[in-house]
């Protein structure tokens, strides 16, 4: 926790740093009934209730001023269940204790994100996701979950046991209770295949169809300022393992893409003017590479340059056009940025407020330095995304409210019927969710 989230003076402070609150109070129980019990405290004194994960969204969405439940005691492996291909892990459990504890096992999760610091229950309350053709975000490999609803009751849902709520909650942006134990679809672990490789934006923009038919995860990062981007494709393989050398994975992945990095955007955000040779300069840095490895080590990587990020899903056949239109509007403007676009996609899924839910969907994202005035840059490609009906990760900076969810949420009635009936007092509520949700 101490290196995400901090809580220094009673302030609790996100990653980003753009969220600070301070707690009426907090707790860190360490069962089920202990937190079912702070909730019912919590009703009794008409305190809201949030729980948080280690602070890695953006976005005001883990915020409260009333009682801030802590995840760090509620974590670890409950239960393997090896015919069912399942494993059920206390929610606070972060991701990265998950995933070497499956290895150990000879397990893994199908697909994940860019990194693995998050907490199992705040990753799948946002939507987290990494990119992949035919498999999903993290949520979508859930296979039941455990909640503490408003009234301190504990309720199951899975496809069969409470399936309106088991459609909801997978991805239920803290608003329908307090998850406490989370299962997951597991397989034996694999090797993954990963080639990098620099390419031409005209080339991966022209050959976009195909990249993303012929893998089964691919994505890229463009450079703004360039025609240059770095293109990634994770191909599940027969062996033999074949890691990153140390040396040159700490050059790459270190020394490159969080040291100099660093330095980069220091300058960048001294001197702007020079934004533009530094991310030609940036983009050439990383050369191709081929390595084989176990799947978290191939998906994940370590995430020390601080940034802020705003992230829209859009129907996939609308990416390329999205990225031509954001690469003018940066190439027009006095705009500079330093920090690569990057871009995921995800098959449609059946949650019901799944950035990805029913349609094939490319992500696309948006990064600025920490402390580097981000208002422009980001109102200026969310215009972009939401003319193509985007639909912006619930932890990542947006401006949109329930009025838009509506629209671009077929199912978000049925969200916002399943709330009023599990939460009908409002007991997790926050702005966040009065902004998103309408109420
Ligand atoms: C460096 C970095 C890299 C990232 N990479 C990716 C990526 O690759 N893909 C992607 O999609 N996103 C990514 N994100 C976003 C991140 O995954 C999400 O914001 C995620 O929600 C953060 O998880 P957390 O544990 O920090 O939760 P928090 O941010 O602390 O909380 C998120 C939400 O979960 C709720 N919550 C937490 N615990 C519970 C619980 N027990 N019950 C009910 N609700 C709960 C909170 O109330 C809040 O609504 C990244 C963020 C950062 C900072």
């Amino acid at each position: 926790m101490g290196s995400t989230a901090s809580a220094r003076n009673g302030t609790w402070r996100n990653w980003g740093g753009t969220v600070s609150v301070r707690p009426a109070r907090e707790v860190a129980p360490a069962s089920v009934d202990e937190l079912a019990a702070a909730v019912r405290r919590a009703a009794e004194d008409g305190l809201p209730v949030k729980a948080v994960g280690t602070g890695h969204s953006f976005t005001s969405i883990a915020a409260t001023d009333g009682l801030l439940i802590r995840p760090q005691l509620l974590t670890g492996i409950r239960d393997i269940d090896r015919a069912a291909g399942t494993v059920t892990v206390e929610a606070g459990t972060p991701l990265k204790r998950l995933n070497v504890a499956l290895a150990r096992e000879g397990l893994s999760l199908t697909n994940m994100g860019d990194i693995m610091e998050q907490t199992v229950s705040g990753a799948i309350s946002t939507g987290t996701h990494g990119t992949g053709r035919d498999s999903a975000s993290v949520a979508a490999q859930i296979r039941g979950l455990e909640l503490v609803t408003a009234d301190g009751s504990v309720l199951t849902c899975s496809e069969k046991e409470n399936p309106d709520v088991f459609a909801a909650a997978r991805i239920g942006l803290g608003a329908l209770g307090i998850i406490t134990a989370v299962t997951f679809a597991v397989e034996p672990v694999f090797l993954l295949t990963a080639r990098e490789e620099p390419m031409p934006f005209d080339r991966v923009c022209a050959e976009f169809d195909q990249l993303h038919a012929e893998n089964e995860h691919f994505e890229f990062y463009w450079f703004p300022h360039t025609g240059n981007t770095n293109t990634k494709r994770n191909n599940r393989s027969a062996g033999p393992e074949r890691p990153v050398h140390p040396l040159r994975g700490w050059v790459d992945d270190e020394l490159l893409s969080n040291g100099a990095f660093q330095v980069a955007n220091w300058v960048g955000r001294a001197v702007p003017a020079g934004i533009p040779a530094i991310a030609r300069i940036s983009s050439r840095a990383l050369s191709a590479r081929t390595y084989t490895d176990i799947p978290y080590k191939v998906f994940t990587s370590p995430r020390r340059v601080r940034f802020v990020e705003m992230e829209y899903a859009v129907p996939r056949e609308a990416l390329v056009e999205t990225l031509r239109e954001l690469k003018a509007m940066v190439d027009r403007s006095p705009l500079r940025i330093s920090f690569p676009v990057e871009v995921r996609t995800a098959p449609a899924d059946d949650i019901t407020l799944s950035t990805a839910s029913g349609r094939d969907s490319a992500y696309v994202a948006v990064h600025m330095f920490k402390g580097t005035p981000y208002q422009g840059y980001f109102t200026a490609a969310e215009r972009i995304f939401t003319a193509h009906e985007g639909r912006p990760h619930w932890g990542k900076i947006h401006t949109r409210d329930a009025e838009y969810f509506s629209r671009v949420y077929p199912r978000f009635g049925e969200f916002t019927a399943l709330r009023d009936r599990l939460d009908p007092e409002r007991r997790f509520r926050n702005d966040y969710l009065r902004r998103v949700l309408g109420a």
